[in-house]
């Protein structure tokens, strides 16, 4: 028999919470989620204003520390990843940047997988050595490396998994115990996976950041980003970072991912479903040489994915051997765009060597195994039959 006390939104389904979790419902009773296009917040008294600024009384105070809309889902995303705590920022790199920088100081050592989203692999290589802190690249699927790695200034690991473009897999506990061992902090930037198909907290990790440009809007809209974990270290590490440099996510911005989250779910499940069965089409084209999918069997990690993530994703990489046969299949195709975007309702295809990989040398792309035979293919929301005939018709042409 049901009772009628209010249930724990941690015991709802992932459907319920990605709807109604983090609802801040004013007294207008409206029904989607207000927008509080608001720079400040007013005091009914001078000692109202005197105990909110000592943190006596909760409210917010200004839009760079925190707003309603944005705390909205900034509670949606951490019931979603099962996080104490999560804050919002203007863009998945200002999450990266936060996350990063917010556990270290100078003379602090960082130890990171090789293949990153490129501006990650710039901050670490061009930015916080400028501050003292250094970084180490290993081959994220050799867990040998990531010890040997280790120095004894050693305060970080980072990684991103699967990883861009590629598709390569770090075993998230295993890297995490070594971390444990070490007392270093592990940040997972998990955009690939999505919060739907892989858990990095409950694996290990502190700290996970996401680009909400990504599957959360999902619809080429805006740009945002999260960083989630114990509100014990994202208090400590975060706070006041955020309070006084400002990488805050918009309001309205925060709005617009909320109604993404809505339809997170059932977005990148049927994402997934359409890539599984096309990385299987394109595997199957004489003019493949290589696919890579998490889902598939013949994925070098295979089963690493099947321990660590609860679906394929949405990401499909494949080698037409040079980068003429590359942009010979991109210009033959006529439903799919050229972008170097992903996680989008519309199916993108990418050449990550001469765009998104243009800033790596060529020397460290090669140590990714990113040759110019290569395309990325982010896949969207279309029909499969459609896609289907599409990349096959362009591959017909590679
Ligand atoms: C896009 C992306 C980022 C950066 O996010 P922005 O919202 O573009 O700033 C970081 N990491 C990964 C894996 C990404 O795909």
């Amino acid at each position: 028999m049901a009772d009628d006390s209010a249930e724990d939104p941690r015991s709802w389904d992932v459907a319920t919470r990605l709807v109604r979790g983090g609802l801040m419902r004013s007294e207008i009773g409206e029904t989607a989620e207000a927008l509080y296009l608001t720079q400040s917040f007013v005091y009914d008294t001078a000692e109202a204003a005197d105990a909110r600024f000592a943190g006596q009384d909760p409210g917010f105070i200004y839009s760079r520390y925190g707003n309603p809309t944005v705390a909205m889902f900034e509670n949606r995303l951490a019931l979603l990843e099962g996080a104490e705590a999560c804050r919002g920022t203007a863009s998945g790199m200002a999450a990266v940047h936060l996350a990063v920088t917010g556990l270290l100081r100078a003379g602090d050592h960082v130890v990171a997988g090789k293949a990153l989203f490129g501006s990650c692999r710039w901050i670490l290589n061009n930015w916080a050595p400028r501050f003292g802190i250094e970084a180490t690249f290993v081959d994220g699927p050799d867990l040998d490396a990531w010890r040997k790695a280790v120095r004894p200034n050693t305060k970080l690991f980072f990684l991103e998994t699967p990883a861009n473009p590629l598709l390569e897999m770090c075993d998230i506990a295993a890297i995490s115990a070594i971390a444990r061992e070490i007392g270093a902090k592990v940040v997972v930037d998990n955009v690939f996976a999505t919060p739907i198909y892989q858990k990095p907290l409950q694996l290990g990790a502190d700290i996970v950041v996401y680009s909400a440009t990504k599957h959360i809007d999902g619809q080429g809209r805006v740009m945002g980003g999260a960083v989630l974990g114990s509100q014990a270290l994202v208090d400590e590490a975060y706070r006041d970072f955020i309070r006084h440099t400002g990488p805050s996510m918009s309001p309205f911005n925060a709005w617009v991912l909320l109604k993404g989250l809505e339809t997170l779910d059932l977005r990148v499940r049927r994402q997934s479903e359409t890539a599984a069965a096309l990385a299987d089409r394109i595997a199957a084209h004489a003019k493949v040489k290589t696919v890579r999918y998490p889902g598939r069997t013949d994925h070098p990690q295979h089963e690493l994915a099947k321990r660590q993530m609860t679906g394929g994703g949405s990401l499909i990489a494949f080698d037409l051997g040079t980068q003429a046969a590359a942009f010979r299949f991109l210009n033959r195709l006529q439903l799919v765009d050229i972008s170097n975007n992903l996680g989008d309702a519309k199916t993108m295809a990418t050449h990550p060597s001469t765009t998104t990989h243009r800033a790596m040398t060529e020397e460290q792309r090669l140590e990714i195994g990113l040759t110019a035979g290569w395309v990325r293919l982010s896949v969207g929301l279309e029909g499969v039959g459609d896609l289907g005939r599409d990349i096959d018709r362009a591959l017909d042409a590679a």
